[in-house]
């Protein structure tokens, strides 16, 4: 999709840091990090949000977040834990149309991300 931002990154078009890709997948640092560490998964196939997703498409993408998770994790010896979220739809505060699972990892109590 010519218009999307996330494709655009998957096409290289757009910079990101990539944390993680291969065929199905791309993993980068968001632009704004809720945490430190703040990592999208995108499948590389455009769809707008989980409800176009089709069986395949669920297992190429919900199947690589432990890997994609243990990579972030492995990143830095603080990371302690991790949130997935997984906006679908304008109500539920998605703001690029482009299907993305947020990995969020956390700190400790005292770092202020706890
Ligand atoms: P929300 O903005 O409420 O988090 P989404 O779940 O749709 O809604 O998340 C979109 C995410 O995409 C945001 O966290 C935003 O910071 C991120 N983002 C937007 N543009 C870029 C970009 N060029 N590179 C990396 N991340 C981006």
């Amino acid at each position: 999709m010519t218009d999307c931002i996330f494709c655009k990154i998957i096409a290289g078009e757009i910079p990101s840091v990539t944390v993680y890709e291969d065929d199905k997948v791309k993993a980068f640092l968001d632009i704004s990090q809720a945490t430190p560490g703040h990592t999208l998964v995108v499948p590389k196939k455009h769809v707008a949000d989980l409800f176009e997703y089709d069986e395949q498409l669920a297992s190429d993408v919900f199947s690589r977040l432990p890997k994609i998770a243990r990579a972030v994790k492995a990143s830095d010896p603080t990371i302690k834990g991790l949130n997935i979220v997984n906006n679908n739809g304008e109500v539920a505060y998605q703001t690029v149309f482009h299907s993305h699972i947020h990995l969020l990892p956390r700190y400790s109590n005292e770092d202020g991300f706890g």
